[in-house]
Formats: C-alpha cells, structure tokens, sequence
C-alpha cells in the first residue's frame, strides 16, 4: 500500500491516507516536544525507535486479545494502521505518581498509589489538554457510557500486560496515556503509539528514566535511553 494526501501533521507523527479507505500509513518524526511544543528538538532516529518500539507493544498487545489498529510495520519509520474515526480523548494510566499528578497534587513523585489511578483529558492543544471526568465525556456527548465502560475495562488489561511485559525487561511502568477510536465498521480500538514518548518507564533497579523526562528536564541523552527500551523489548519479545 502506498501513502497517498497528507491527512494530519502532528507534533511526534503525520498520518497519509493510501488507496484503501480502511487503511491509513502513520509516519514517525524524530522532532521531540514537550510543555505543548513550548520545548523542541530533533532527536537522531527517535522517529525508528518509537516506530519500533510501539510496534512491538502492540503487536504484543494485539496477541494478547486488545484489538488496536497496527497491522504491520512497512520500514524503519512507517507502519500500515487501520483508519480510525478518533476520540478526541486521551487517557492516563498511573502507577506511580509522577509529573503533573505530582505537581497539581503536591505528592512526591514515585509515591505509590493503593490502586492505578486514571485520567481522562480532552486533547485540544490550545486547552492544553484539561483534564475532565466522564460525566463531561458523556454529557457533552464525546462518547457513550457504554464506550467509557468498555475503555475502562481495556485500560486495565493494557496496564496488566504491560507491567508484565516491562517488568521482564527489567523496567517499572510509572504511566502511560493511550488514545482510542473505531474502525470502519464501529468496533472500539486502541490506537495512536505506545513509546518512551508517551509513557513514563523507569530502570526497575537504578530508577533511572527511560522515555521522555530525559528530555523535558534535560536528564540526559533521549536516544540512548529509547535504544536501550528497544533492546529490552526486542530480547524478551523476540528472544525470550
Ligand atoms: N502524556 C502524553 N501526551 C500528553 C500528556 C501526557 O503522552 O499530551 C503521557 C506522558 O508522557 C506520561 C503520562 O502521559 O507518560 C502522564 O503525563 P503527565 O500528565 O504526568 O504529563 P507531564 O505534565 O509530566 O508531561
């Protein structure tokens, strides 16, 4: 399948429609942000470590029964997706606490709730991102109760594996934050990217960060640090 016009240019990722209405090609970019595009850069090959990384997480995900919209990995960049009709919802898994939680709330950043906390924010780049509760998503008619239910309870079973997954590869998930819609045919799907760049992954020994901290408090090297998640990932998956 071949990238045809050029439907959305985000800030990590650009999405072109191909010849087929159910499918799109999601292309990673290595430009980094953070605080809303406030803080920029180029990071070498960050663009082929998320796309290969999130590749493998869903694939991983996708065999263990989450439905998701990757269907394969076409280069170093590039990925085949199914086309979604997007919720303009993003949602936050936490097992620690950690940055904005932390800093809204006051409470030390690795201090460990008694159960995963979650958080609905609507995405909108000029809001910032508000966070807002399901009576919002459902009164205001983003999405259904039913829709909520059926998030809520996958969130969960995403949270489960990926801790297992992680913990294999000898490192803590702090958070992460994860993105739905629907297929062509209205079935519920995860979609968007799971990476360094979206979730919080912590060295299970050193505490050290691997994802994208480094970079908005300049901790250190970003590219480093996505290469090493790539090479846990890939020799539990691919090895292990
Ligand atoms: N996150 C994201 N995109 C966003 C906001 C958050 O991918 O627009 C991820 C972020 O990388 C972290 C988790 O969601 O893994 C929780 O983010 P938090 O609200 O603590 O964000 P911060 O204000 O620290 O960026």
């Amino acid at each position: 399948m071949k990238k045809q016009t050029l439907i959305y240019n985000g800030k990590s990722k650009q999405i072109f429609a191909t010849e087929s209405q159910n499918f799109i090609i999601m292309t990673y970019k290595d430009d980094e942000t953070a605080y809303f595009g406030v803080k920029k850069s180029v990071i070498p090959n960050k663009g082929m470590l998320n796309n290969k990384i999130s590749a493998l997480i869903f694939k991983y995900l996708e065999k263990n029964g989450i439905y998701t919209h990757f269907v394969e990995q076409l280069d170093e960049s590039e990925q085949l997706c199914r086309r979604a009709t997007t919720l303009p919802l993003e949602f936050i898994v936490r097992n620690i606490i950690a940055g904005s939680l932390s800093r809204r709330l006051d409470i030390e950043e690795g201090t460990v709730p008694e159960q995963p906390i979650y958080e609905i924010c609507l995405k909108s780049d000029v809001l910032r991102d508000p966070m807002i509760n399901r009576y919002h998503v459902e009164g205001l008619g983003i999405a259904k109760e039913e829709t909520l239910n059926q998030i809520l309870v996958i969130l969960k079973k995403i949270n489960e594996l990926l801790k297992n997954l992680l913990k294999k590869s000898h490192i803590d998930l702090i958070d992460f934050k994860v993105e739905f819609g629907f297929d062509t045919e209205g079935n519920l799907m995860l979609i968007d990217e799971i990476s360094p760049d979206t979730a919080r992954f912590w060295d299970s020994e050193s505490h050290e960060h691997l994802d994208r901290d480094l970079f908005r408090r300049d901790l250190g090297d970003v590219e480093t640090a996505y290469k090493e998640v790539l090479a846990r990932l890939e020799n539990v998956l691919q090895n292990g």
